[in-house]
């Protein structure tokens, strides 16, 4: 299996509650390495363009104001298979539904706020790295 990068936010829910060291232990326990990272705010012009594959859905507004109602962490995570282990480290999007030990059964408050984004594939795991980093930023 190779080598891949994967791209993460800890959402807002997770930075207001000070949780982000302890998504990261979580990440950094699943063997994944995080190989760059920053705390940004996003404004709505970047989380409408991030998300903008779910502008269609009744939720994609409140999820919009969801994500710039405060600062997230981005990461590009690295690892091998990184993009698929990622899912299987967050947990199912409803938190109802996740495994135990999953970053979203330990720590999200709702379907809507649970706390950690992974792309889906290796595709658009490259796209959204290269939306919030400059390869200078990523230090393997
Ligand atoms: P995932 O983040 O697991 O890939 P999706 O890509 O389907 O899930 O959705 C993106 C984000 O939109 C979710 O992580 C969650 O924050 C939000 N979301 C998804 N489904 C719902 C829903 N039914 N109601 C409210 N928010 C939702
Ligand atoms: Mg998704």
């Amino acid at each position: 299996m190779a080598t891949e990068r994967t791209f993460s936010i800890i959402k807002p829910d997770a930075t207001r509650r000070n949780l982000t060291g302890k998504v990261n232990a979580v990440i950094e326990e699943s063997g994944l390495r995080i190989v760059a990272q920053k705390r940004i705010h996003m404004t709505q012009a970047q989380a409408e363009a991030f998300y903008g594959v779910h502008a269609a859905r009744p939720f994609f507004r409140d999820l919009v104001t969801f994500m710039i109602s405060g600062p997230v962490v981005v990461q590009v995570l690295e690892g091998e298979n990184a993009v698929a282990r990622y899912r299987d480290v967050m947990g199912a999007t409803n938190p109802a539904n996740a495994e135990p030990g999953t970053i979203r059964k330990l720590f999200a408050e709702s379907i809507e706020a649970n706390s950690a984004h992974g792309s889906d594939s290796t595709e658009n795991a490259a796209t959204e790295i290269s939306y919030f980093f400059a390869g200078t930023e990523i230090v393997g």
